[in-house]
């Protein structure tokens, strides 16, 4: 086995999804020499996600240094996605529009108001609203609601044009990109890594590597199982309706309790309206089944009605990649040299920026930043 690199690279990131190009991204230009693994960059969960930045809507009971990451990741997305823009020459429309969350039913509304508390304990932006209000601020919304809240830190940006400029910088970066899958890492004599094995034979050697597969981490081959976090599949039903950029139904992201279960709708710039999502614990079972498909629109429908008359131009799914905890896997594991970036499970779009960040201080010798600390990837083995 030969490496086809003229000489070995500081790091290999193997998986290109939202991680682990913005790792590669950043590193290069750290001036790193990166390669990145991956048969098929982008199109991973970073393809089908909403690409919603919500460190309030996100923020859950239990999880409040997860939130804290989740704060220093929507301030570092203004200045990540300028910097990607200019390394790509190309838009990824981060769009600050800020988010309206309503209730359906009385209960509902009951539900909300309780997590708005705890979501103001934590110090994040969650004021209260009228039904009123809410329809003031998004005249779409049907006229039963009970009433909401707007959180005005919660964001947005395009996931898909997001991995596309990304693949683009890391080009432009010097990058290199191998178009194959991943089959093991190899070990040194003295138990460490140094480099990685292709299902086509060839070997790639590297003075560290990273892996960033997603919810496919744990089946790299070459490690003991102990080594690795503890991720898994866990499924999302997507859908996306298009709309007319000229009238738009929504200009700001809505999320709606609907009878006890939640959904959003993100409006895209060019009219288009993202709906999700499932959450579910199917294994790696990626069938789209009309269930799911129908749950979603007839819930969004009864926020947004206007929903009817969009056209559905497609349903998707996709598997996050969960952990124990729901929080990220960051760090060097005990294997010498080697690192895993993932586990970010529904907010891997919000912590690209962060981890990226995480990911080039780890290559450089440093450490993370005391944010980002307590997400170790022995933490929870
Ligand atoms: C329905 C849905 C909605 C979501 N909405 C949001 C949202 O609004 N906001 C948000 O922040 N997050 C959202 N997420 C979560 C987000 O998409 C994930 O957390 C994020 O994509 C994880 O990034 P990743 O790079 O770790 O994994 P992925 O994006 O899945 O990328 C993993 C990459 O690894 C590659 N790979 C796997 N195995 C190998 C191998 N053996 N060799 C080489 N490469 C390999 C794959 O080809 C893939 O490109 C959503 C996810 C889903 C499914």
């Amino acid at each position: 086995m030969t490496s086809p690199l003229g000489s070995v690279p500081d790091a290999i990131i193997v998986g290109g999804g939202v991680i682990g190009l913005s790792a590669a991204w950043l590193a290069a230009r750290a001036g790193m020499r990166v390669s990145v693994v991956d048969p098929a960059p982008g199109r991973g969960a970073a393809w089908v996600a909403a690409g919603m930045l919500a460190p309030a809507g996100e923020a859950a009971y239990g999880e409040e240094a997860l939130t804290r990451l989740h704060l220093a990741a929507a301030a570092r997305w203004p200045s990540f996605a300028a910097d990607l823009e200019e390394a790509a020459q190309d838009q990824v429309c981060y769009r600050a529009c800020g988010t309206v969350a309503v209730a359906i039913d009385a209960s509902d509304r009951t539900a909300l108001e309780d997590v708005l508390e705890f979501k103001r304990s934590l110090g994040l932006r969650a004021d209260p609203l009228s039904a009123s209000e809410c329809r003031r601020l998004v005249p779409a919304l049907a006229p039963g609601i009970r009433g909401g809240a707007v959180f005005p830190d919660d964001h947005q940006v395009d996931n898909r044009r997001l991995v596309t400029a990304l693949i683009e910088a890391c080009r432009r970066s010097g990058v290199e990109m191998v178009s194959e899958e991943a089959s093991a890492l190899r070990r040194t004599p003295t138990g460490g890594v140094d480099g990685v094995e292709l299902r086509d034979h060839r070997f790639l050697p590297a003075g560290a590597v990273v892996l960033a597969m997603g919810w496919r981490t744990r089946t790299i081959g070459g490690v003991p199982p102990e080594v690795l976090p503890p991720v898994r599949p866990v499924k999302g039903h997507i859908l996306r309706l298009r709309g007319d950029p000229a009238e738009p139904l929504l200009e700001r992201t809505v999320r709606a309790l609907v009878h006890g279960r939640s959904c959003y709708l993100v409006p895209r710039l060019d009219g288009s309206l993202v709906v999700g999502a499932t959450v579910e614990e199917r294994g790696s079972d990626e069938r789209l089944q009309a269930g799911a498909v129908h749950a979603l629109l007839d819930d969004a429908r009864q926020a947004v009605p206007g929903l009817d008359e969009l056209e559905l131009e497609e349903c998707a799914t996709g598997l996050r990649p969960g952990s124990p905890d729901n929080a990220p896997f960051v760090g060097w594991t005990s294997l010498e040299r080697l690192a895993v970036a993932t586990g970010h499970y529904r907010n891997g779009v919000l912590l690209a920026p962060v981890t990226a960040d995480g990911v080039v201080a780890l290559l450089a010798g440093a450490d993370v930043a005391p944010v980002l600390a307590p997400f170790s990837p022995d933490r929870c083995l």
